[in-house]
């Protein structure tokens, strides 16, 4: 059984009632409805948060257009001086950050610090690649030396970012910063349950010189808020469940708008017959219950050679259950809790009806009230099957099923036996081979020897899913491009398309003909 560290749950001395009540004084709630955010591990109410009702939503994002109008036209440099400070205000205030992470999500600790970097890393790739990516590009135009075209681009103007509790500070705010980079506004909506420190980072950013009214959080149930939020916004960036993105997409699509989506996934981990097992263990206790199961690009299925499979199984079961689970704010629990009492149910039940279809549960498969009301123990299975909830849909939790292969062929058809392609991981030392069976994973991420932290923290590629996993991607040149137009202006010094006085129509087409080759064999156009 997976020990608890014990201790009195004190919260952290930065959250007082002032602070909190700041910092939800910005979502705009005129119809006094509130919402109450609590502290995950004590159940306790932390502040009441107002809701927006569809008029505040519209007066946030008439704010925020007019801000955009002053803020597109401040020049690129000027616009990326307020991101290089607030880099270094975010770093400075990661702790204050965490303690908002931790009371609202129930994570642990470790996870929480490492969730405020991701911030800093997405602005600090694009101070460096933004001037390059939003510069003017003067191409060729049709007809050498007197035409010209340049790509110029234009923010979309207002984006609609709607973010998940898991990882609220980083897609609360990480995908908003290349769309403001880019001259537009935004307008957040985070989940009601974690509305804290994105509402935090926020702030931060003004203080770092964000003009105020640029960025506005509106706050509610999503299909309470999401259709004036889809129906006011230039462009939409959706990071939540596979249900959700269809509804989102199907309402930015009527509307002519684009949009990403960012969505679930069932992600497999293939261990090959040469891989490194201790590490390939070490890898599964992340994958498996880092941030207790709730990233988006954890895993669910692992996939071990009959070779490996026992003794991976024994090392695997053990280093679980060697595992400290507390609701502590320090540094000590490597697991933390689950979001909520509902979502520790829906976790539980997908463990309830495998147990019921014929699966075991090798270690954990219960909550743990015993530590905090949503706490649920890491579990393992054996014998899950493609009937079983836990089998086929995302449980989002941590629970993970063992399943053995005979050849990497199998092993790689069994990985791609799913709707979902987000995020893999393939293990091996023959880093050529690995990394070949990692192509053939249909699957938008791909970790060779790592679980996920290798793809996603590469700013600089993009990070995306595919089949149900997302439309779209995050990072990379298109993860900032996606946010802007591309406007097309054709100079043309001399009028000579066409036939010139004088020429009949057939020498010309002629002419044009000619030309057509000849720029073909000179590869000037
Ligand atoms: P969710 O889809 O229920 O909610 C996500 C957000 O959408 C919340 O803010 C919610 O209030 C809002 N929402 C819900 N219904 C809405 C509607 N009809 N219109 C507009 N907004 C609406 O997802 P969740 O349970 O909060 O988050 C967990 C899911 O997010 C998992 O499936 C996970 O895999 C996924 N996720 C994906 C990524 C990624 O990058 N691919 C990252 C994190 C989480």
């Amino acid at each position: 059984m997976v020990q608890a560290v014990t201790g009195e749950l004190r919260r952290p001395a930065s959250l007082t009632d002032e602070f909190l009540e700041g910092l939800v004084a910005r979502v705009p709630g005129t119809s006094g409805a509130t919402w109450k955010l609590t502290e995950v591990y004590s159940g306790e109410v932390l502040v009441e948060l107002p809701q927006s009702t569809p008029e505040d939503i519209e007066k946030s994002f008439a704010k925020a257009r007019a801000a955009q109008r002053e803020w597109s036209q401040w020049p690129l440099k000027k616009r990326l001086k307020v991101f290089r400070k607030a880099h270094g205000l975010f770093v400075d205030n990661a702790e204050t950050t965490a303690d908002l992470i931790q009371a609202e999500s129930g994570k642990n600790r470790r996870m929480a610090i490492e969730e405020t970097c991701d911030p800093p890393m997405v602005m600090s790739h694009y101070l460096k690649r933004a001037p390059k990516l939003l510069g003017p590009t003067t191409r060729g135009g049709p007809v050498p030396v007197v035409s010209t075209s340049t790509e110029i681009r234009q923010p979309k103007g207002v984006v609609g970012i709607i973010a998940p509790w898991n990882f609220p500070f980083a897609t609360g705010l990480s995908d908003a910063i290349p769309a403001l980079i880019a001259g537009n506004a935004v307008v957040v909506k985070p989940d009601n349950k974690t509305a804290l420190s994105p509402l935090y980072g926020i702030s931060l950013l003004e203080r770092a010189g964000l003009p105020k009214g640029l960025f506005q959080v509106v706050c509610g149930e999503g299909p309470d808020v999401g259709p004036t939020l889809i129906d006011n916004a230039n462009y939409v960036m959706f990071t939540g469940s596979t249900a959700t993105g269809r509804t989102i997409g199907e309402r930015a699509g009527r509307n002519l708008i684009g949009c990403c989506l960012e969505l679930g996934g069932k992600n497999p981990m293939i261990v090959l017959e040469d891989a490194n097992l201790d590490e390939a263990v070490q890898g599964a206790l992340f994958g498996c219950f880092g941030n207790t199961g709730q990233i988006c690009m954890h895993i669910e299925r692992i996939y071990l050679p009959d070779t490996l499979y026992d003794v991976f199984r024994d090392k695997f079961v053990a280093a679980t259950e060697a595992l400290r689970m507390g609701a502590t704010y320090d540094y000590g629990p490597e697991l933390g809790s689950l979001v909520s009492v509902d979502h520790r149910d829906r976790v539980a039940s997908h463990v309830e009806d495998a147990v019921a279809k014929g699966a075991r549960v090798i270690t954990g498969g219960r909550a743990r009230p015993d530590v905090g009301p949503a706490f649920f123990e890491p579990t393992i299975l054996e014998g899950v099957t493609k009937e079983m909830l836990a089998g086929s849909c995302e449980t989002f939790g941590p629970v993970v099923a063992l399943n053995r292969y005979r050849t990497v062929d199998d092993a790689v058809a069994l990985a791609n036996d799913t709707d979902y392609g987000l995020n893999a991981s393939v293990w091996g030392t023959d880093l050529a081979a690995a990394e070949a069976v990692a192509r053939r994973v249909q699957s938008g991420n791909v970790n060779v020897n790592d679980i996920l932290a290798t793809a996603y923290a590469s700013k600089g590629t993009p990070s995306g899913g595919v089949k149900q996993s997302g439309v779209g991607a995050r990072h990379g040149d298109q993860g900032l491009l996606k946010y802007t137009d591309v406007q097309n202006v054709g100079v043309l010094k001399k009028q000579v398309m066409g036939p010139q006085p004088g020429q009949t129509y057939e020498a010309y087409v002629k002419q044009m003909l000619m030309s057509l080759k000849l720029m073909r064999r000179l590869r000037i156009r």
